[in-house]
């Protein structure tokens, strides 16, 4: 079952098989109908792949700092993933199973790849913030984990006032709502989400003025945050689903 789900998070499954972002489907086949080459800057070349899911038609762009070969034959391009890039360093083994690996950006972004079960707002906002990464967009990816933050916040229905009177909850006391309300999950990863600096009551009062957090930071936060998203949203239903098959192998059955 592990190995299903990892599989379900992947973009590129093989060199003719991916899970499209589009149509959804998983394992549907794919053709690279276009490539494309420029500088990435003065040292640096990138390699641009056009993928065509077989299911519904949509074409989806992928970039990669390999170069692999695409010839065409049949008036279709022939599987070039199926063999390593040109410029494949010799030392290393190429692993198919793996491509996902050699490519660093994908439009759409691979928001499936976060599991389906947590809120679709949400999983966006965490996809772009790790595409923004990829490319070392920091502002970008700050802000679309930012924005991620304050989505979850409100699925989650935390208060912004304290009481009747209508003091309202700072950013800090609303996680530690969420703390309180979430008491199987580990405190310490409520504590790290209560640290971040300049974060608001409400994504309505976010200023601009914030600064952006290094890659440190970042890859700190956004662990912490999908961290979080799996305990509340994937891990009680996988509980449940394991609890349905337990009982269901018991039924009928006396245990003495
Ligand atoms: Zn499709």
């Amino acid at each position: 079952m592990s190995d299903q789900s990892e599989l379900d998070r992947k973009y590129l499954l093989s060199h003719d098989s991916f899970n499209c972002p589009f149509c959804n489907r998983r394992s549907v086949v794919y053709e690279v109908v276009d490539n494309f080459l420029f500088d990435w800057s003065e040292e640096r070349k990138c390699y641009g792949y056009i993928i065509k899911c077989s299911g519904c038609g949509n074409r989806s762009f992928h970039l990669s700092y390999y170069n692999w070969i695409c010839s065409y034959g049949n008036g279709r391009y022939l599987n070039p993933f199926r063999s390593e890039p040109q410029n494949f360093p010799d030392e290393e083994e190429y692993q198919i199973e793996h491509l996902d690996k050699y490519f660093f950006y994908h439009h759409p972004t691979s928001f499936f790849t976060i599991d389906d079960r947590i809120p679709k707002i949400i999983r966006e906002l965490i996809a772009e913030a790790d595409g923004c990464r990829k490319m070392n967009w920091l502002i970008g990816a700050s802000g679309a984990l930012r924005k991620g933050i304050y989505k979850f916040l409100k699925d989650q229905n935390v208060p912004h006032v304290k009481d009747d009177k209508g003091g309202s909850l700072s950013y800090e006391e609303q996680i530690k709502w969420l703390k309180n309300k979430h008491t199987l999950v580990a405190g310490e990863y409520f504590d790290a989400l209560s640290n971040i600096q300049d974060m608001v009551s409400e994504e309505l009062h976010e200023d601009k003025d914030w600064e952006p957090w290094t890659r440190e930071e970042f890859d700190y936060l956004i662990a912490t945050v999908k961290a979080v998203l799996h305990e509340i949203y994937v891990l009680p239903e996988e509980r449940k689903g394991m609890l349905t098959r337990v009982l269901q192998l018991g039924v009928g059955k006396k245990v003495k």
